[in-house]
């Protein structure tokens, strides 16, 4: 059932525990229960004059476990309820015994279903795909949006398609998942034009019945006690089961859980840079962790670097960068949005003193 709420607290929908109000909170399991809040006069009425403001129409959130609410929000916050993993089935894909499609199996999600869950589903009916993501918060939707990625997977070399409601034409509307955008963190889906447009409703994913781990990340190697280079066979013996296993273990030893910690996750993107960039750099910094993105471009770590400040395990006020992971900002307990606001900007400013490069948050920063 919809549910339409003002002055709403928003304390439960997000993982950093900001103690914060929605003028209003909406809710909805289905299509139609979104169109009946959208067309609301009070809602629409809301919707519209943030609009005037040159500000988002609303603010669709998922579990809230990548965004900062920068205080009171003064518009509409919608949020789906709705659940649930389908098989569609496929002519031609998994009837095939030969070529690409052999062994694909198509996943239809509801957008509100817990992304972890679908982790689970899948490991549990042998299905290839989305393991090395394990644990991840958040829901489907939100994943999609996100490009959710980890241990050399990202979601988008899992969705096939995005089934989303076009508020402003009122009717669905479906990109292919070469449509998205994707890039690290990155899809069309969080930039101002689309966000305005367009709510996630359902995500096609695209998964596998014949075993195709990825397990090129070190970590995994050494969680599940192999080294493939020595023993290229040891992936012969692993279920998808263990591999899950495996990242839960990793994630859970190096990150908070924002139950007991309230948290975001990473808070910054890792900066890429032009190659010239950071061979000066590294001259100064001959043991600056790295990885090339292409032949132009190299991902420098911002856990690294913030580390290199001396921000690791530190606070400012109530805010703080978590002990084991530089990356990750925490609550210590009833910080004030703005206390996170305060110390995000100011270890970009002493990373850019440093290395003369300013990082950019990956949490959504809303006011
Ligand atoms: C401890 C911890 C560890 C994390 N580890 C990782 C990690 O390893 N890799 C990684 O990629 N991320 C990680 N994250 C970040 C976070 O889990 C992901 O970004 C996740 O996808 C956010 O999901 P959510 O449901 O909480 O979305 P929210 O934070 O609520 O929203 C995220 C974005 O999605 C949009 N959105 C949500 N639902 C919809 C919808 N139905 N339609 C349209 N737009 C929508 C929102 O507007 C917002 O822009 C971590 C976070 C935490 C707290």
């Amino acid at each position: 059932m919809k549910n339409i709420a003002q002055n709403a607290p928003l304390l439960p929908y997000n993982t950093f525990h900001m103690d914060v109000k929605a003028a209003v909170f909406a809710e909805y399991e289905n299509v139609d229960e979104l169109r009946e809040i959208l067309n609301d006069p009070a809602v629409a009425a809301l919707m519209q004059a943030e609009k005037a403001k040159g500000r988002l129409p609303f603010w669709h959130i998922g579990s809230g476990s990548n965004l900062l609410f920068t205080g009171d929000y003064p518009g509409v916050v919608l949020h789906c309820k709705s659940t649930g993993i389908r098989v569609v089935p496929t002519e031609g894909t998994e009837s095939s015994d030969e070529g690409e499609d052999e062994g694909v199996c198509l996943l239809e999600v509801e957008a509100g279903t817990v992304w972890d869950d679908v982790c689970a589903y899948c490991v549990e009916n042998g299905l290839y795909g989305p393991e090395n993501l394990s644990l991840i918060p958040g829901e489907t939707g939100a994943a999609a949006v996100q490009n959710i990625g980890a241990y050399g997977v990202e979601i988008s070399n899992l969705v096939e398609k995005v089934i989303c409601w076009d508020v402003e034409a009122d009717k669905e509307h479906i990109f292919d998942g070469t449509e998205m955008g994707y890039g690290y963190r990155e899809s069309r889906l969080k930039h101002e034009a689309d966000k305005a447009r367009y709510v996630v409703i359902r995500v096609v994913l695209r998964v596998q019945r014949k075993p195709r781990l990825h397990l090129e990340y070190e970590g995994i190697q050494k969680a599940l006690g192999i080294n493939l280079e020595a023993d290229p066979e040891a992936v012969e013996k692993l279920s998808l089961q263990e591999v899950r296993n495996a990242v839960i273990r990793i994630r859970e030893g190096k990150l908070p859980d924002p139950k007991d910690v309230g948290n975001a996750g990473s808070f910054f993107k890792n900066p890429v840079v032009e190659n010239a960039v950071f061979d000066k750099l590294q001259t100064q910094y001959p043991n600056m962790p790295h990885y090339v993105v292409d032949k132009g471009h190299t991902k420098i770590p911002a856990g690294w670097m913030i580390e290199q400040c001396g921000w690791k395990g530190k606070s400012l006020g109530r805010a703080g960068v978590y002990e084991k992971q530089s990356l990750v900002l925490v609550n210590r307990g009833g910080a004030e949005p703005q206390e996170i606001v305060r110390l995000c900007r100011t270890i970009i400013e002493d990373v850019e003193k440093k290395f003369g490069i300013r990082i950019e948050p990956e949490v959504n920063l809303i006011g």
